[in-house]
Order: structure tokens, then sequence, then C-alpha cells
């Protein structure tokens, strides 16, 4: 299987093409990436079958409606996400096929109600768990708006992805400060908000952040429950 981590610096976010047997998947396209990321599939020969988001952004329009329209991929979104016009609505334990890979959703609430994390089981590489923004490296995602739980959170992290092998790869959908991936070993152990703190504690932790709103809020939330591809939002990233 090839991976291509793919940024997006004016967000600081990752989205990640997965390329077996000439069928691809790319979990968290950006709008204004569809043609950067177009034109690598294109190169690579390889015909995209999902376009996958993690959860409902607030940070940046998903390029998953633009990538249905020009290349005729089906759009996956969490079913908790109630995201009407996607095409494939995942749940926990389902399973999204590309070429002789096998990903498996999970569940992973808590950034917002309807997060999910995808593990591609160990092949021609190590397992692999793409966790959106529930963990990142050192770090997690906030969980202040959009049905955010911090408790949920810690359920998500500690109770689940940390059950994880410690050699599984992770990879996060933002960095901030130049990280490309982790493990489960590593976040279990250095995790700066998760490792070694109770339930409790990670809660008043996380009630204390006090962060600003995402400076695309008003605009994401609206059109990622479009899909990311209403008219006006094309029109302004495609004039
Ligand atoms: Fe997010």
């Amino acid at each position: 299987m090839i991976l291509r981590q793919l940024f997006d610096a004016s967000s600081s976010s990752y989205s990640y093409l997965l390329v077996d047997g000439g069928e691809a998947v790319l979990i968290d396209p950006i709008l204004e990436k569809v043609e950067r990321d177009t034109a690598l599939l294109a190169e690579l020969g390889a015909r995209l079958v999902y376009a996958i988001d993690t959860h409902v952004h607030a940070d940046h329009v998903t390029g998953g409606g633009l990538l249905k329209e020009r290349l005729g991929c089906r759009q996956v979104a969490p079913a908790v996400a109630r995201v009407a016009c996607a095409d494939v609505h995942v749940s926990d334990g389902d399973t999204l096929r590309f070429g002789g890979v096998e990903l498996r959703v999970l569940a992973t609430p808590g950034h917002t109600a309807g997060c999910t994390s995808l593990y591609a089981p160990a092949g021609d590489h190590l397992a692999q768990v793409f966790t959106g923004d529930a963990l990142l490296v050192r770090t997690c995602g906030r969980a202040d708006f959009q049905g955010g739980d911090a408790g949920a959170l810690y359920d998500s992290v500690v109770g689940k992805l940390f059950t994880l092998p410690d050699e599984t790869v992770v990879y996060p959908a933002h960095d901030y400060r130049g990280f490309t991936a982790t493990t489960i070993g590593e976040e279990r152990r250095f995790n700066a908000r998760l490792a070694r703190r109770s339930r409790e504690e990670f809660i008043e932790l996380m009630a204390k952040l006090n962060l600003p709103m995402p400076k695309r809020i008003a605009e994401a939330l609206p059109a990622n429950m479009q899909c990311g591809c209403p008219d006006e939002v094309i029109a302004e990233v495609w004039p």
C-alpha cells in the first residue's frame, strides 16, 4: 500500500492518500487542495473510491464534494454526524474496502460527537490508525463545541485507541509544531494531556483551555454539512 501524507499550511491539516491495487481513498480532503490531490491520483494511476471525512471540520471546507463531482468517488461521513448528502454513513465496526485493503471504522467521539478513526491492519506496513482530531501528536483535539465531550474523548483515546498495539503508527489530522506521525506506545507514555491522567483530571484540564474559536468556523460548518459543495463555496475557491 502506498501512503501519502499531504499538508495544508493554511489550516495545519493533514490529508492522507492511501493507494492499493490501483484504488485509492483520501482521508480528510481539503477543498483548496483538490487540484493537487487530483493530479497526484492521476500520476499514481489510481482511481479514487472514497473521500472520507473523519468528522465535520470547523477549520476548513472538505474537498469531498468536489472530488465526488470530478472523479465520481463516494463521499464517506460518520453516521452520527448526520451529513445527509454523504453517500456512505459509517459507524463503529464498519469496513471500507479499496484494492486489497480493508479499513476499519473506529468510533472515537469527544472532539465532536461524530468523530471516527480509521484503522489499517498491518500488511506490507505496520498497522496504522488515522485518528482525525481525537488523538494528535502529544496532544488531542479540543472538546468544547460541536457535541464535544471531554469525558467521551478520554474514553475514546485511553479506553480505545490506547488499547491498540504500541507499535501502531498514528497519523493525526493536524499538527501545529512540525510533527507528522507518532505511535500508540509513544502517546501512551508522553501525551501531554492524556498520559498518566485520570478521566476526572483530563476533564478538568480540558475545561480550562479557553481556546479561541477556529477562524473559519462560521463558513466551514455549514459548508461541510452540505458536503463542502454548495456552489457559492466552490465559486469562492475556484472563481
Ligand atoms: Fe476538528
